[in-house]
């Protein structure tokens, strides 16, 4: 078998820490040994969320949590504004589809983030929208929405922000309070350095508000009943242990490290693979990508089926491919997780290699320097 060298963006490296705690004996959940470690976990995802407000940590993956927000943060009387401008801002449209909850759905040219101005222009036509749901780091066309700019909108027009901020908390700027975001949800498995499993929702007191104003149809993602287990430290249903104890020392290496060093390394390492990707001859998608993720277009001649294939069975490095009208066209290689520079030169390294072997002309060592310089000038 090879070494495994996760660059999907999802799941992410988890460091040896974090799987070292995680293999410790089982333990049981209705102990203070488990409320005190609750917690803790929940003081540093106030930290990771950069917010006062209440955090949850959900059974299930980002899905579950953010499956919750919306459902209770849109009872009968209120109405949702959904931009779909990549496959999982097309979840959360199927979220509100599924609860039968009043809802608009704003196709967005994939590859574009959602602008202030977009938000403004389906609120003024809409007067009954209240409720507006974007996708912060869209990892399925790596597009970057400018939350800080539309929760400036939804406040002054007193409606609620939810944010999927899945590949972008713990990766990106995010500033719940500063910003006042009214529902920021995460996942483990991409930015947080943990396997997949839990999911991580931030609920302002203007959310709260709306949720205890209605009743949806909702059982295990209810956030009610999550927040009346927070009052005791505890899960209303089993809780994820082995998770939550991975969880406490990846946030403990989160505040040690600090987020601004974190969001600022992540962007030298987005850095770096753009400029590689251009000394490669590649072309960088979309034209304002994030910094958590980076999607590359495959050249002509250049299998994307095969090109990935042989960088996990030769070389042992999963990256993911693109999903929807985007299938066959880019390669997406993330910098979330437990990952760093020289894991990077890694990736780029064969990506070289690969290419070459396709009969793609690549001077090698081209990407690997590009990036190099980038990474010299910012982390040495
Ligand atoms: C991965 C991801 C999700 C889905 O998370 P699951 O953990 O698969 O439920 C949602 N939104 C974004 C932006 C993601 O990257």
């Amino acid at each position: 078998m090879k070494k495994e060298r996760l660059f999907t963006p999802g799941p992410t490296m988890v460091p040896e820490e974090v799987l070292l705690e995680m293999a410790q004996p089982m333990r049981h959940h209705r102990t203070a040994w488990y409320r005190e470690m609750a917690k803790e976990v929940h003081e540093l995802l106030q930290y990771l969320f950069q917010t006062k407000s209440l955090c949850m940590t959900f059974t299930g993956s980002g899905t579950s949590a953010m499956e919750g927000a919306i459902v209770g943060c849109c009872p009968p009387g209120h109405k949702a504004l959904v931009f779909r401008n990549g496959k999982f801002a097309e979840r959360w449209a199927k979220v509100c589809a599924s609860f039968g909850i009043d809802h608009t759905v704003v196709d967005v040219e994939w590859g574009h983030g959602i602008k202030a101005a977009d938000v403004v222009k389906q609120m003024d036509a809409d007067p009954k929208i209240d409720t507006v749901i974007v996708v912060h780091s869209e990892t399925s066309t790596t597009a970057l929405s400018d939350v800080e700019a539309i929760a400036k909108v939804t406040r002054d027009r007193k409606a609620l922000l939810l944010v999927d901020g899945i590949t972008a908390v713990g990766a990106l700027p995010v500033k719940m309070d500063a910003w006042g975001v009214d529902v920021y949800v995460t996942g483990s498995q991409k930015a947080m350095m943990l396997p997949p499993g839990l999911g991580f929702a931030a609920v302002s007191d203007r959310a709260w508000e709306r949720i205890d104003s209605g009743k949806m149809p909702t059982l295990y993602n209810d956030l009610k009943a999550y927040r009346k287990s927070h009052e005791t430290f505890d899960a209303p249903y089993t809780p994820a242990v082995t998770l939550v104890r991975g969880t406490l020392v990846a946030l403990r290496m989160v505040k040690e490290r600090t987020l601004e060093a974190i969001w600022s390394e992540t962007a030298t390492l987005a850095r770096g693979t753009r400029a590689a990707v251009e000394a490669i001859g590649l072309k960088v998608y979309p034209k304002d990508p994030v910094d958590s993720v980076t999607a590359m277009l495959v050249p002509d001649g250049v299998d994307e089926g095969k090109l990935r294939s042989t960088m996990r069975d030769k070389f042992g490095f999963h990256i993911a491919g693109g999903q929807g009208d985007l299938k066959g066209k880019i390669v997406r290689f993330s910098h979330m997780g437990y990952v760093d520079a020289f894991d990077t030169l890694g990736v780029i390294a064969a990506l070289e290699m690969v290419l070459k072997g396709q009969g793609y002309d690549v001077k090698i060592g081209a990407g690997v320097a590009a990036a190099q310089a980038v990474f010299a000038e910012n982390l040495a």
